[in-house]
């Protein structure tokens, strides 16, 4: 009970996998980490970056929380994205969130979570933001799956806003943001089409934030 053995065995196996095909894999990984991606996506478990991008150890510099949100007062986030950009110097910072999620549903309920809900408040204004455009949709389902998207791309916007962001691009450091989502359904990452690379770049108005490809749509037929 207290010591969880089996996840240590599996540990030593994994370990020893990975020294079979590489014997100085982990002395090269202690000497230094050299990521090119910050991912900032959601912490359900069926969403686990490295893996979904078959990445190794060292390849991926990860922040994850509840529905993959960017908030300007969360000091934990902020703290991860200006390590990534000023000391790792990380080339892309990638928002990734997933259809399905259980986050977004939480948020789009009119039901109460607890303490939960203080932290769903940012995806309700994402719903509020984008409300006309949800009510065009017909299904409950589709109407989920555009709100997580409209989630990443609202995201997206808030990791340009900060000031870390704004202050490498004023510095000429080369940095773009993109927006992803990922289907547990199939295991496939679409890009959502909004890449940005300069402060110019941000969509300012919400017909901006619409022209982005609507994949749940798409999906849904
Ligand atoms: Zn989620």
């Amino acid at each position: 009970m207290r010591k969880l053995k089996e996840v240590f065995e599996q540990n030593r196996l994994w370990a020893e996998r990975v020294r079979a095909s590489d014997p100085s894999f982990f002395k090269k990984l202690s000497e230094q980490q050299n990521p090119e991606y910050l991912w900032i996506g959601c912490a359900d478990s069926r969403v686990p970056a490295n893996q979904i991008i078959d990445a190794l150890p060292g390849e991926v510099f990860v922040h994850r929380n509840i529905a993959n949100v960017v908030v300007h007062s969360d000091l934990n986030c902020l703290s991860v994205i200006q390590y990534a950009i000023d000391i790792l110097k990380i080339k892309h910072i990638i928002v990734c969130g997933h259809y399905g999620c259980g986050g977004i549903k939480a948020a789009w309920e009119d039901k109460e979570h607890g303490l939960i809900d203080n932290w769903l408040r940012n995806i309700k204004d994402v719903q509020r933001f984008h409300q006309d455009e949800l009510d065009n949709l017909t299904s409950e389902k589709e109407k989920i799956d555009r709100l997580c998207e409209l989630n990443v791309i609202e995201q997206v916007v808030n990791v340009c806003q900060t000031t870390v962001v704004q202050g490498a691009w004023k510095s000429g450091q080369e940095l773009a943001v993109h927006g992803w989502i990922y289907s547990i359904e199939d295991g496939i990452l679409r890009d959502l089409n909004i890449c940005i690379t300069k402060s110019e770049e941000i969509p300012n108005t919400l017909e901006d934030g619409l022209c982005f490809t609507r994949y749940a749509a798409i999906k849904i037929g």
